[in-house]
């Protein structure tokens, strides 16, 4: 089976890394000529170009542009594929992007591997980057059941732990275990920011720490993926942002009433809870 991977960066570069190892021919294109030559001299693909008309010869074709131009990959792929050919996308956020592809592509599935760095571009690329982590499948109604179980097979190869949801229940999830925390960790930052008395600025910015680093981390990461997850999840995000005010606004109101037995409570519960996400 032939591979084929647009948009050689972390994941592109990271895909292709992992099945070729796993002993398939891989092919790319990618928008700069140094990242397709780059792919080649480290040899992750067998061909490399900036012409989607490389696509015409590849059985699984991986959409792995920047979310805002999956779609526009995908229309600019089509007319170059083989009429069997599958096509699948990596990006964070499925709702929009399958509702646009699954009408232009019959054998289109939606996908998200859980997995990445703080780095991009194919010198980020890493070879074992997939390894025991989430691949989500996102089938619709229309999705041929052959299609998903060739990617099935795909995510095998990568060692991957295999799921599959809705587009929709895809988004909610990640709405609250990925893209939550970014703005609750922003948030944490800006508030900190808040501070008006300057000596306690300072005293709080040299005490900070490992919980510190821990709780702000997503929140200081880069600003363009934040913006995306907001863009392009918007509807789930905000669900999640006010279910998260609403636990906030319990917490301040149990605070003002002296309420320690409800905060204790409270907090041993979600100790609990939170081995079931990690
Ligand atoms: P990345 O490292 O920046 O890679 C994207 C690559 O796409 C770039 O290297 C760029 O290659 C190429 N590209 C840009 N415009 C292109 C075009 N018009 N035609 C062909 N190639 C083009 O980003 P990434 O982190 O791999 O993210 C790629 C996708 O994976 C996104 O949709 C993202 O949502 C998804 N994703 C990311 C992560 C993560 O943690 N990073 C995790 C899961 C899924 P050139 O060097 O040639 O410009």
């Amino acid at each position: 089976m032939k591979i084929g991977i647009v948009g050689l960066g972390l994941i592109g570069g990271s895909l292709a890394i992992a099945f070729k190892k796993a002993g398939l021919e891989v092919i790319g294109v990618s928008r700069k000529d140094s990242t397709c030559q780059t792919a080649l001299d480290r040899q992750i693909v067998a061909q490399a170009g900036t012409d989607l008309a490389l696509m015409k010869t590849a059985d699984v074709v991986f959409l792995c542009t920047p979310i805002d131009y999956v779609i526009d990959s995908a229309k600019a792929v089509i007319p170059h594929l083989k009429p069997d050919a599958i096509l699948t996308d990596v990006a964070s956020v499925k709702g929009e992007i399958v509702q646009a592809i699954a009408p232009l592509w019959p054998n289109f599935v939606g996908g998200h591997p859980m997995a990445g760095t703080a780095e991009q571009g194919i010198n980020a690329a890493l070879e074992d980057l997939f390894v025991d982590a989430p691949y989500v499948l996102t089938p619709i109604e229309t999705t041929s059941q052959k299609t998903i179980a060739t990617l099935q097979e795909l995510i095998k190869h990568l060692q991957s732990r295999y799921y599959s949801c809705s587009p929709e229940v895809h988004d909610q999830s990640v709405a609250w275990i990925s893209h939550l925390p970014v703005f609750v960790s922003a948030s944490l930052i800006a508030a900190c920011m808040s501070e008006e008395d300057p000596e306690i600025l300072e005293m709080a910015q040299s005490l900070a720490s490992s919980g510190f680093r821990d709780t702000s981390r997503v929140g200081g990461g880069n600003p363009e993926l934040g913006l995306m997850m907001a863009q392009y999840n918007k509807d789930a995000l905000r669900r999640s942002l006010y279910a998260y005010q609403q636990e906030l606004e319990q917490i301040i109101n149990k605070i003002e009433e002296e309420n320690w037995e409800v905060i204790a409570s409270s907090l041993n519960k979600t100790q609990s809870q939170r081995s079931r996400y990690i």
